[in-house]
């Protein structure tokens, strides 16, 4: 559907009681985004870890919407997100595939193995997300997928070496797909945040102050003072653009590199 009757009404996303899946977002900005989406009348299903966070995002979002327990980095976890989702919900024509973040570090501090869990939970989640799901998308002749990563995808950042190299590989994956999916109804775009005022933004301003010699406040200052807007993002900004993504309105952005950074990232590209 082209959706022409939604552009006679102020701004309806129209995307009630669609299913939506939100990985990884038990917290930060992506449970932000399963807020934004639930608000806007879709059903969502969210993922996480921790058994605590996972109770309080249910709490949080209340019913319908689920929570379940999924480690992004396994396969069959994901594959049991799905299935549950669908049994519960239905199935999903709304995807966003956030993560926890690869480890943080500079390039030559980085081991084999963070390079290789830095892939599962970065990539290859998002790999066999868009893979579980994209088939059914196909079917119903709509959806909307959005690849929640960084800024460092267009401006390297030395302190996360992983996030940097990888981030650029999703945007370039996240073209193919669209690609390959916009014929059938369904957009792929990446959302890239700068930073943002969550747990993920603290553990990077310390590792910042450790690293400097100087404290959290010092380091949450300077961050600020760098940005544009002379501040950090609050989780909502950057949940209310995905949700834009989502919507029915947004049917001809695919394959797109949105940046929300309060205009922090340089050059023009
Ligand atoms: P956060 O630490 O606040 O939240 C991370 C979420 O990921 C939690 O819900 C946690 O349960 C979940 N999670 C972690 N590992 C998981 C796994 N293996 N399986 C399932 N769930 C898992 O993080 P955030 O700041 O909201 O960041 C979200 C994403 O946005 C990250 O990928 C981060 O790199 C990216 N990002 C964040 C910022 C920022 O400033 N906060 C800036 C740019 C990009």
């Amino acid at each position: 559907m082209i959706g022409g009757e939604f552009f006679n009404e102020i701004m309806e996303l129209g995307i009630e009681g669609k299913v939506a899946m939100v990985a990884a977002a038990t917290r930060g900005i992506g449970l932000a985004a399963a807020q934004a989406l639930a608000k806007e009348g879709a059903l969502v299903s969210v993922c996480g870890l921790d058994a605590q966070r996972i109770e309080k995002a249910a709490a949080l979002l209340g019913k319908p919407h689920r929570a379940y327990r999924c480690d992004l980095g396994s396969a069959g976890d994901i594959a049991d997100w799905i299935a549950v989702t669908q049994r519960d919900l239905g199935a999903p024509s709304i995807l966003v595939t956030n993560t926890g973040g690869p480890p943080a570090g500079r390039i030559g501090a980085m081991d084999a193995a963070q390079w290789q869990k830095g892939f599962e939970n970065t990539v290859l989640n998002v790999v066999r997300l868009v893979n579980g799901l994209s088939p059914a998308m196909k079917k119903s002749g709509w959806g909307r997928i959005v690849h929640i990563t960084s800024l460092v995808a267009k401006d390297p950042d030395p302190m996360v070496a992983i996030s940097s190299t990888l981030r650029a590989g999703i945007s370039a994956m996240s073209r193919l797909q669209a690609r390959e999916l916009g014929r059938d109804g369904i957009t792929v775009n990446c959302l890239l945040p700068g930073h943002t005022e969550t747990d993920r933004q603290t553990h990077l301003l310390e590792l910042r102050a450790k690293e400097r010699g100087t404290g959290l406040d010092e380091e949450r200052r300077r961050a600020a003072e760098a940005v544009p807007v002379g501040r950090l993002a609050r989780t909502e900004e950057i949940a209310d653009v995905v949700a834009f993504l989502c919507s029915q309105r947004a049917g001809y952005v695919s394959g797109a590199q949105i940046v929300v950074d309060g205009g922090i990232t340089g050059g023009l590209g």
